[in-house]
């Protein structure tokens, strides 16, 4: 079969999203989706929307989509650029603005679909060992590069980047693009939002998977210089015009609208992660400061793949990476406070068994 792959195909090593077994009362707290619904107001639209003009092409500019985006970041529309999901808008960044020819840098712990893009457009790139306490340290940064890329807050940490790094490094690296995955922003940490205005080599990726609980309508969108927006245009047009189909964009706008339903839904899972961190911490793990919609956290005394599986086997699935100096620690999603609740039951007896 593989007689008709390209080397390229060949090569790949695809990204392994985490499980999503459609079986009944498990506790998923795996893939960092949100527990809570999206906003009524997200469904109201999509249903507005749902009728004959499902026939046309959905707006190719996303103009409405990228006005309101515009509105709530305080940027024009041309510094917005929307596709599906931040995974398409980081897709789109690697041919945009990352050479085959110069190397790019990363944490070495990271989002791991950063070297898969690497993989599928040729980047070269270098993994930046992250410090002691698993934290990026943008001071290691500062050398020779064709583009920087880290996520703040960090995956599959939880920690956040401190923003006056992230401006110090923007001003020792005029020449090349520095991209922000902040996916998970908005439970933490400061936005390098307000820095794009005077750093026209920054890119701010953001998502509505996370804080606006929408995973499965796939937005994500990215905040930059006019001119960084022009250029990952440019590549989104050249694989699809439609990166947003009719019911996502309706959808997205009411979204990005709905502040009051935003801000509550990020201010629940704040106060179930600090709930959780602390059961997590009375069992005697070790919990890393998180940012995030997630802990990274290990037990001194017990392998994460055993805690894993004892999880998995009372139905309670949490995300676990195999990499060095990380394997032992596991990555629980904040869910419901009920769904926290029995993840730390069905941990106690785990913990305390000798
Ligand atoms: N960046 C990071 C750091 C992530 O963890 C994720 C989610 N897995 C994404 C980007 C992509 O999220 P989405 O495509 O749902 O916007």
């Amino acid at each position: 079969m593989e007689k008709y792959w390209t080397p390229l195909a060949r090569t790949l090593t695809p990204y392994v999203p985490g499980e999503q077994p459609r079986i009944p009362n498990l506790v998923k707290l795996n893939t960092n989706e949100n527990p809570h619904p999206p906003s009524p107001r997200v469904l109201e639209a999509i249903r507005a929307a749902c009728d004959a003009r499902l026939r046309l092409y959905p707006d190719p500019s996303a103009t409405r989509l990228k006005e309101a985006i515009a509105r709530r970041y305080d940027v024009r529309p041309d510094q917005v650029f929307v596709g599906n999901g931040s995974d398409e808008v980081l897709a789109h960044a690697f041919p945009a603005f990352f050479q085959q020819d110069r190397l790019i840098l990363f944490p070495d712990i990271s989002y791991s679909f950063y070297p898969v893009y690497c993989g599928l457009y040729n980047v070269p790139f270098e993994r930046i060992p992250v410090d002691a306490q698993l934290a990026v340290q943008l001071a290691d940064y500062q050398r020779p590069n064709g583009g920087i890329l880290f996520a703040s807050p960090n995956a599959p940490t939880g920690i956040a980047v401190p923003l006056a790094d992230i401006e110090a490094l923007l001003q020792a690296n005029p020449d090349t693009v520095v991209l922000v995955d902040e996916a998970y922003i908005d439970f933490g940490g400061a936005s390098a939002v307000p820095l794009v205005a005077r750093y026209p080599n920054l890119l701010v990726v953001q998502t509505l998977s996370k804080s606006r609980s929408l995973a499965g309508m796939r937005v994500g969108f990215a905040i930059g210089d006019a001119g960084l927006i022009t250029a990952l245009e440019r590549v989104k047009s050249s694989f699809n015009s439609y990166p947003l189909d009719h019911l996502a964009q309706a959808g997205a706008v009411a979204a990005i609208e709905d502040e009051e339903a935003f801000t509550q839904g990020c201010d629940a899972i704040i106060a179930t992660r600090s709930r959780l961190a602390a059961a997590l911490d009375a069992l005697g793990f070790d919990v890393l400061p998180s940012s995030a919609n997630f802990l990274f956290a290990r037990h001194p005394a017990h392998a994460g793949t055993a805690l894993q599986a004892g999880l998995r086997a009372a139905g309670v699935l949490v995300r676990r990476f195999d990499a060095p100096r990380i394997a032992d620690y596991l990555r629980i999603t904040v869910g419901t406070d009920a769904e926290c609740a029995r993840l730390v039951e069905v941990l106690r007896p785990l913990v305390q068994a000798a």
